[in-house]
């Protein structure tokens, strides 16, 4: 027989053994239960005429029993329940009952060998034993009776007590009938072979059941190893595909970092569009290796649904911005119709929903070539619960109809000839059903072939806010992603360490963050990372998990158990980027989370959340539109564009009129250590200084026109008079904001003076 490769496999065959023993278990106990009874019949009919009564005693009961234990077994193997247990016992009450009552000795001992035989032993010993059996058993039985009747009887004379039959029933014979032999032949011999060939019939079917169930036995305990040797291999499966997916995604990360910088820092078109293809390409990358991370991650039964407060608004912006450029290349049309009266903030988890969506957009535009793509959502409000009616809609190639029972086969991409140009690992369906299952949902596919598809399911999420979200505008998102990488701040005050034990990493940050001026301090080492932390002061730390001897996590308690830098935000820089290890790294206690490969927007939205206020300075203001003309000003006039919060006709004042003076002491001002030397006086509690220092910083302010700021820096001299009060913390933060604002403001306008 072929190995049985699969657990249907597998199990079709037990079902198929299961039934042939059955069949022949059935026609051979219907065999032997007839020509047992025709013996019986017969006997009986002997007995009376030789008018043998203790006969009828012993075969009544023993044929009886025979009969119950027969159905018995027969009910039970037909249901499948045989166990060879009860076999065992069957066997063993037929054989000694029929040992007894049919009385002849060797039968019992030919059957005992046959009995361990079934139990135990190989087929072919058992067909052997079986065989001599029978042989013996005729031999003994027929001929004891025809050459020898009187011997066999007198021999079970001497060991039983049925002395007054065969003394009686020789007298009767030979009374009764002139030629003996013949009614010997008759009642006698030809019942007794009937009843052998009927016994041989039983233990055939008894054997037939035996040996079904101990191979069913024996296939069930292959089955059971069969399964666990799959769950083996595949948990192996599973942990190797996320190791290797987190092996990959390291280096992958690195190439699109490097190439984000590329595009950023290279002025050659040509250059800057292999980028973009190496861009596109790593993304694709990335996209397959975080599906197969995540159907491991589902199919092993770790992935979680975590639920959590979310504006619906923001997850359609995130979808249409995601999508939107995908459709437009294509040239199709991507609309977002959405129900007016869906609340505007749920409860749910919104990641695995926009997965979901955008596994199935994505396939929405990767199969259609022309037309539109549609996201259409309803709304039906249940109580506290909305629920929400999701449709993906195409005018796509379509899917033939005995294909559509094949869509969730991993890795199974049909029509291969017309998508051979279509990018895609067949994975993408799967994780939509795996999914949606997990959330208690399941997806409705109506697809015509050639003409379009339409993707449904709907999903129950409690309401938070009850406001209807009104009219969608698709794009606000679009527009947001956009300026992805046009700089929208700088903190140059700002000192932030970076732990990384892959100096590749390192490199990729650190780049990424020149643009915001930050000061970039970096550790190769958890080790590393506690001597720097312990040496000097950071306004904000990214750790990365996976780290030789000393880890992220460990790092981490470390630093915050030793109170070494307690309100320096933390911030987990790893490459596990679902939802369920920013929830786990959350718990531990980071104050964010940010994956790898490093997203520029995504970065600046960590620094702008987590890095002290007072350290950002945001630039607004539109350049390309004022430094072309600003070029041809004088200092004071570019000043006064990109200065709105300084009146510079009294700063010119105060300073008599002379620009160039006006201009120095703007300078000095903007080299102040003011915001240290405040930080500092506010740690030490010590508030005399600080008013000090606050009081002469107002009157700097003011006579430099910076009026604003002389008002929150008089506004402050008066909190620290007598003592730090609660409202210390927001005015200095609004202090040292306006501060750094006004200064890169005028380092700003200096520079484009000076044409830098
Ligand atoms: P793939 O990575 O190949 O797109 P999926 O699991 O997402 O894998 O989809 C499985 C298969 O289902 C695809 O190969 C494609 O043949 C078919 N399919 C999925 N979505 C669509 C659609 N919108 N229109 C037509 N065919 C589709």
């Amino acid at each position: 027989m072929e190995p049985l490769q699969t657990q249907d496999e597998i199990s079709e065959y037990i079902r198929n053994e299961e039934y042939v023993a059955n069949r022949y278990a059935l026609k051979f106990i219907t065999v032997s239960m007839s020509v047992y009874t025709i013996a019986f019949i017969l006997n009986v009919v002997g007995i009376f005429i030789i008018e043998q009564k203790l006969m009828l005693f012993s075969y009544i009961p023993s044929v009886i029993i025979y009969a119950i234990v027969m159905i018995v077994s027969r009910l039970i193997s037909l249901e499948a329940k045989a166990t060879k247990y009860f076999i065992m016992v069957c066997n063993i009450a037929i054989f000694t009952i029929m040992g007894v009552f049919v009385t002849y000795h060797v039968v019992l001992i030919a059957a005992l060998p046959l009995l361990v035989a079934t139990m135990y032993s190989s087929k072919r010993f058992i067909k052997v034993v079986y065989i001599l059996t029978v042989v013996s058993t005729f031999v003994v039985v027929y001929g004891g009776y025809y050459f020898g009747l009187c011997d066999a009887n007198m021999t079970l004379l001497t060991t039983g007590n049925l002395n007054s039959y065969i003394v009686d029933g020789e007298f009767i014979l030979t009374q009764i009938n002139e030629n003996p032999m013949l009614t010997l032949a008759l009642f006698f011999v030809l019942p007794r072979c009937l009843v052998y060939i009927g016994f041989v019939f039983a233990c055939r079917s008894i054997f037939t059941i035996v040996s079904g169930s101990l191979e069913k036995a024996r296939l069930t305990d292959e089955l059971a190893k069969a399964k666990e040797e799959a769950e083996r291999a595949n948990q192996a499966k599973s942990q190797f595909l996320a190791r290797m997916s987190h092996e990959i995604r390291t280096p992958v990360n690195t190439v699109i970092g490097m190439n984000e910088m590329i595009i950023r820092e290279c002025e050659d078109e040509n250059v800057k569009g292999y980028a973009y293809d190496a861009k596109n390409a790593s993304f694709t990358l990335l996209n397959i290796i975080n599906d197969i991370l995540d159907s491991s991650k589902i199919e092993s039964g770790k992935m979680e649904v975590i639920c959590g407060e979310y504006e619906i608004s923001d997850m359609l912006n995130e979808l249409y911005s995601m999508i939107s450029l995908k459709a437009k290349d294509k040239g199709l049309k991507l609309v977002f119709d959405i129900d007016s009266s869906v609340p505007a903030k749920l409860y749910g988890d919104d990641k695995k929903i926009k997965q979901v969506l955008v596994n199935l957009l994505t396939n929405g535009v990767k199969y259609t070539e022309k037309g539109a793509v549609t996201l259409r959502l309803k709304c039906d409000v249940n109580g506290e619960n909305a629920v929400l009616h999701y449709e993906v809609a195409d005018t796509g190639i379509g899917i033939k109809e005995e294909d559509i029972g094949k869509i969730y086969d991993v890795f199974q991409r049909f029509d291969e000839k017309r998508n051979r140009n279509v990018e895609g690992s067949g994975l993408g369906m799967k994780i939509v059903q795996q999914l949606l299952s997990l959330m208690g949902s399941k997806l409705n596919i109506h697809s015509e072939y050639e003409k379009g598809s339409e993707f449904s399911f709907d999903i129950e999420q409690k309401i938070v806010d009850i406001k209807p979200l009104g009219d969608f505008k698709q794009g606000n998102a679009a527009t947001k992603k956009a300026v992805e990488t046009e700089i929208s701040y700088v903190a140059p005050a700002a000192k932030v360490l970076v732990v990384d034990d892959n100096k590749m990493n390192l490199k990729v940050i650190v780049n990424l963050l020149k643009r915001t001026e930050i000061q970039v301090s970096t550790a190769e080492s958890g080790k590393e990372c506690i001597k720097k932390v312990c040496e000097q002061h950071f306004d904000m730390i990214f750790l990365d998990h996976m780290m030789p001897e000393m880890d992220g996590m460990e790092t981490f308690r470390i630093i915050r158990s030793n109170h070494m830098c307690d309100n320096v935000p933390i911030v987990m820089l790893t490459a596990n980027s679902s939802a369920e290890d920013k929830a786990m790294y959350l718990e531990a206690g980071f104050d964010d989370f940010l994956s790898k490969p490093i997203m520029l927007n995504r970065l600046d939205e960590v620094i702008l959340k987590n890095l002290p206020a007072h350290l950002i300075i945001r630039d607004d203001l539109e350049e390309s539109a004022i430094t072309v003309e600003e070029e041809q000003m004088s200092v004071i006039d570019s000043l006064k564009i990109r200065l709105p919060e300084v009146d510079f006709a009294v700063g010119l004042a105060t300073s008599g009129g002379d620009e160039e003076f006006y201009l120095e002491l703007f300078d000095d001002f903007t080299k102040l250590t003011v915001k240290e030397e405040l930080t500092k006086f506010y740690q030490d509690r010590d508030y005399k200084n600080y008013c000090i220092r606050i009081h002469g910083f107002k009157s700097t302010s003011y006579s430099l026109g910076a009026k604003e700021m002389g008002d929150l820096a008089f506004e402050m001299e008066k909190l620290t008079r007598e003592s730090f009060s609660d409202e210390i913390t927001d005015m200095q933060e609004k202090i040292f904001k306006m501060y750094d604002r006004i200064c890169q403001q005028y380092r700003k306008a200096v520079s484009v003076q000076k044409g830098e």
